[in-house]
Order: C-alpha cells, then sequence, then structure tokens
C-alpha cells in the first residue's frame, strides 16, 4: 500500500507561482495540496475562480474545488510552500515557521539572512546544515528554506560544474528575463511590446549575493564564494524562461569542449536519488548555434533543466556561453518542490 501524501498549503496560490505550484502537486506522489492561501481579495472564494487560471491545460479538479484561506486563518498542513510577494512574506513566514511548519519560500526576504540556507539540491544540499543554526537563534520548531531568484538559479546551476573543475575569478553575465518574471499582470503590455526594459528593480544585486552565497560554503557560517562578478538585467517581450549571456574568467584555462563535458556529466544528489522533480540530467547541451530560444527549450525535462548552448572562446574573459531557464518552473515552484523532496528523503520535514 502507498504512504499517504504529505498535506502541503499554498501561500500566494493564486499568483503566477502559485499557480505553477497547484499545476506541479497536482498527482505528486509525495505531496498532496490540501490548503490554498491568498489575499483578503480572494479568501472565501473557490479556487477555480479566485485564481482566473492562467497555465495550460486544466486547472487541478482537487485544487479547483478548495476554498481560498486567509493568512490569519489557521492552517493544518506541516509543509508550506509560499508564493508571496516581498513585501507581506517576512511576518507570514516567520509565523508559520513559529508554528512548527516547513515553510519552502520563493520569496527574497529570508534568503540572504545568515541563518536560512538558500538551496539548490544539486549546488549546496550542505546548506541545509544551518537549519540547526535557524533554530538555536530563532527558537523555532519549524523553519524557513529559501531558493534563489529566478536568473540566478539558471545561472548557477551553470557555474557548479565549472567552478569545481576549472575555478571561477570573474564573471559578467547579461540576462533577457521573461514578462512572467514580474508576476501577474506584471509589466503593462504598453511598456513590454516593441520594447525591452533595461532595468529590473533589485535584480541584479540579487544575482551577484545569491550566487556567491550558493557557490560558497557552510561550516557554522556561510562562506560566500570569492569572484568578481557584475549582471545586467532586462525585461524582454517573452512569456517564460530567462536567457542569460555569460563571459567567465577560469582559475585554470579550459578549452570549449572541456566547458561542455563538464555541463554534461554534471550530475547531484536530485539525480541520485531519484527525487520525483529531478530532471535527469541537470544541464542540458545544445550544440545548434542559434539554441537555446526560450520558446523551442524552456520546457526542456519538464522545465527542471537548465539548457547551455553556444560554448565559445571569449576574447575578453576566455569563455562563454549562453544559458536558458523556465523561470516559474525551475526558477520558483518546481524548486522549492525539489527543495522539499530532498528533505522529505533525509528526513527533514515535520510529521
Ligand atoms: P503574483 O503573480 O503577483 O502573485 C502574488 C500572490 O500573492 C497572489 O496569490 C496574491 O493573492 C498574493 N498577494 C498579493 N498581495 C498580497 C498581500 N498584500 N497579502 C497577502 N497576499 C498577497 O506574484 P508571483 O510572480 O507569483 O511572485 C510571488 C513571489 O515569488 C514573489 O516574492 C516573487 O518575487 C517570487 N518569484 C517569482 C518568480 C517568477 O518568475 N514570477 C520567480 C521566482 C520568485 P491575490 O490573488 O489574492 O491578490
Amino acid at each position: 500500500m502507498s504512504e499517504a501524501r504529505i498535506p502541503v498549503a499554498v501561500l500566494g496560490a493564486t499568483g503566477s507561482v502559485g499557480q505553477r505550484f497547484v499545476q506541479l502537486l497536482d498527482g505528486h506522489p509525495w505531496f498532496q495540496v490540501a490548503e490554498v492561501v491568498a489575499s483578503e481579495r480572494s479568501a472565501g472564494k473557490p479556487y477555480r475562480d479566485a485564481s482566473e487560471w492562467r497555465l495550460g491545460g486544466p486547472i487541478p479538479r482537487d485544487a479547483a474545488d478548495l476554498t481560498v484561506r486567509d493568512y490569519d486563518d489557521a492552517l493544518e498542513s506541516p509543509v508550506v510552500f509560499s508564493a508571496l510577494p516581498g513585501e507581506v512574506a517576512g511576518e507570514i513566514e516567520q509565523r508559520m515557521a513559529c508554528q512548527g511548519r516547513a515553510v519552502l519560500s520563493n520569496t527574497s526576504t529570508h534568503r540572504m539572512e545568515p541563518d536560512v540556507p538558500l538551496l539548490i539540491p544539486e549546488v549546496n544540499p550542505d546548506h541545509a546544515a544551518a537549519l540547526e543554526l535557524q533554530r538555536r537563534n530563532r527558537s523555532w520548531s519549524g523553519f524557513i528554506v529559501a531558493n534563489p531568484n529566478c536568473s540566478a538559479i539558471h545561472l548557477v546551476l551553470a557555474l557548479k560544474p565549472l567552478a569545481d573543475a576549472f575555478g571561477i575569478e570573474a564573471l559578467s553575465v547579461t540576462t533577457m528575463q521573461a514578462v512572467s518574471g514580474a508576476g501577474y499582470p506584471g509589466v503593462p503590455s504598453m511598456d513590454m511590446i516593441d520594447n525591452v526594459v533595461p532595468y529590473i528593480g533589485s535584480e541584479e544585486e540579487k544575482m551577484e549575493e545569491e550566487a556567491k552565497k550558493l557557490l560558497g560554503g557552510f561550516d557554522g557560517v556561510f562562506r560566500p564564494a570569492e569572484f568578481a562578478m557584475s549582471a545586467q538585467c532586462n525585461r524582454v517581450p517573452v512569456r517564460d524562461g530567462h536567457i542569460e549571456c555569460v563571459s567567465l574568467r577560469f582559475r585554470q584555462p579550459a578549452a570549449p569542449e572541456e566547458v561542455i563535458a563538464a555541463f554534461e556529466t554534471f550530475r547531484g544528489k536530485p539525480q541520485e536519488l531519484d527525487l520525483p522533480s529531478a530532471p535527469k540530467r541537470p544541464i542540458i547541451v545544445r550544440r545548434e548555434p542559434n539554441r537555446p530560444q526560450p520558446n523551442l527549450d524552456r520546457d526542456t525535462e519538464r522545465g527542471m533543466a537548465s539548457v547551455v548552448g553556444r560554448v565559445r572562446p571569449c576574447p575578453v574573459l576566455g569563455t562563454k556561453f549562453v544559458v536558458l531557464g523556465h523561470n516559474t518552473i525551475r526558477g520558483a515552484a518546481g524548486a522549492s518542490i525539489l527543495n522539499a523532496e530532498l528533505f522529505k528523503v533525509e528526513g527533514l520535514l515535520p510529521a
């Protein structure tokens, strides 16, 4: 007989990331959406009406019939996936952790705190050890674990095998980020059609600081990785999928074929453990000269892989490539779900 699924709540369930959670958790072998929570605008309505479902395919039937809860309602679920706006996430997520729940957060609010693991299971699963410190510091029985910003996660997935094999001394990244990254309705269509907006508030700072935390160590305190980094972030009229053009200087020189081999052979804990949401290969290399493209490649490995292409010499820094990833799947909801799957296998989720 199969084990009962763990009831989970989705906070911000009506938004872009919240809907992705509901979609990805539909039929999940370990987790079942038991509670959907959103603002007072939605509370009390059936989820099917409150969400105005905006993803392809039908709204998952079990979630559709749930009544949207308010953040002040007493929740039952021991595991909480948070897709809250930063402005409100701090207090609500802390309250849930204090009540003994595992909070898996997409929000930037807690990512850089000195006792909050910012986790990508293929990159830094050892940072989960910071939960002990968090419990001691805050006297919580639950915890908060964060997943990175939607651009930082795909950049860092691509950087991890390169950092391990060659060391990274300096890097420059320019992003072209999809409109869904700004939530719904997000950037006004009049600002987006026939246009590129060369500014996304706080995005460049988030990419730079998160990449260093993720690629750094934890030995009781987080030790950020040491390399020079510059990010430039742009919003482009693409629906889903962020593209990033990366140039970097290694500590040990590497030929493009060696870089490609490092990408293609990279595997992490989710692959070893065969977690339900894990891509078979976290990085897929495309060798065609005009790939990856958002429209063609963002759903690779069900949106859970980073897709790399155009690996070639860079006359300034040595090596350059392009990486693409789905921003609301591996860049958000899928990342939190993978963290929860790792924690379940490691016995870190509350019963
Ligand atoms: P969104 O589409 O704007 O959705 C926001 C959600 O939060 C909705 O469910 C909304 O409920 C609820 N909400 C809004 N204002 C609230 C308030 N004052 N109090 C309580 N709930 C409120 O945003 P999103 O794109 O899903 O982003 C959610 C979080 O994930 C953000 O922190 C964002 O930075 C992060 N994130 C987003 C992406 C992405 O690609 N979109 C990627 C990574 C991380 P109502 O419908 O009831 O208003």
